[in-house]
């Protein structure tokens, strides 16, 4: 069976500067695949190459088998892969529901449209309860959660997510990541970037620990929650 995303010896660079130095790992249906590693490593600019918001220097990435090369950005979501990017961008003046039909934008049919904007609501009930509420009202993890809905919008194969744990309470920070085990055991498809190693690794699939640029070492998300290095780099632990 062919996975689900496939990228082989990816390289991206900003000017002279790379900062993905040929990194391969694929994401099969149904897994949650993460990339951990410190501040700088490349796991952002990973995702935004995999949007095609940043164009690699080198190497391939196939979606559904599908080189993704000659794919522009905007086509890329039509293909079933959306992106949740770090730091959030939802439109704090325009309601919470005006955000998620953003997250529908390449969707005409309006019944599924609605059905998938209760789906939100009841996966973050605080969503639905403020609705009619401007999104820049919302804390930083309830924007999160918001985030998360509008990509779920667009009915994605692949969910890609950045650093949603970042600024949150731990309450937060666990409502969320359960929140990501439920989207799973429903079948979505993610992959997960995250400083949090622990809560990454405890519900992951599959892991890859990046650090300038490289992964270093690969494994499953129990086997790396217990490999001794991971432990002391990422874990804190001596
Ligand atoms: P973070 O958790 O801080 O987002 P990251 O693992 O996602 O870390 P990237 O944001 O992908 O790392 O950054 C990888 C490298 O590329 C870093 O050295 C960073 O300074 C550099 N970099 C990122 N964005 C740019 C840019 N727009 N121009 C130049 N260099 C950049």
């Amino acid at each position: 069976m062919t996975a689900l995303l496939e990228v082989e010896d990816l390289r991206v660079a900003y000017g002279k500067i790379e900062a993905v130095k040929g990194i391969s790992f694929k994401v099969d249906a149904g897994e949650v695949v993460t990339l951990i590693g410190t501040n700088g490593a490349g796991k952002t600019t990973t995702l935004r190459t995999l949007s095609g918001l940043l164009k690699p220097v080198g190497g391939q990435i196939r979606f559904g088998g599908k080189s993704l090369k000659k794919v522009p950005a905007h086509q890329i979501v039509s293909l079933g892969l959306a992106h949740s990017p770090e730091g959030r961008h939802i439109f704090p003046r325009m309601t919470i529901e005006d955000n998620l039909r953003l997250g529908a934008f390449l969707r005409s049919d309006r019944p599924g449209i609605d059905r998938d904007i209760q789906r939100a609501y009841d996966l973050f009930p605080i969503l639905g309860e403020r609705r009619k509420q401007a999104a820049g009202t919302l804390s930083g993890g309830e924007q999160q959660m918001l985030a998360m809905g509008r990509a779920l919008m667009s009915q994605p194969k692949l969910l890609m997510l950045d650093e949603p744990s970042m600024g949150l309470s731990p309450i937060m920070m666990q409502k969320i990541m359960a929140t990501i085990a439920e989207l799973k055991s429903q079948g979505t498809t993610i992959l997960l970037v995250e400083q949090n190693a622990q809560a990454a690794l405890s519900l992951a699939d599959h892991g890859h620990v990046m650090e300038v640029g490289n992964i270093v070492l690969s494994g499953s998300g129990q086997d790396l929650l217990h490999d001794e290095s991971v432990r002391k780099a990422y874990l804190g632990e001596d």
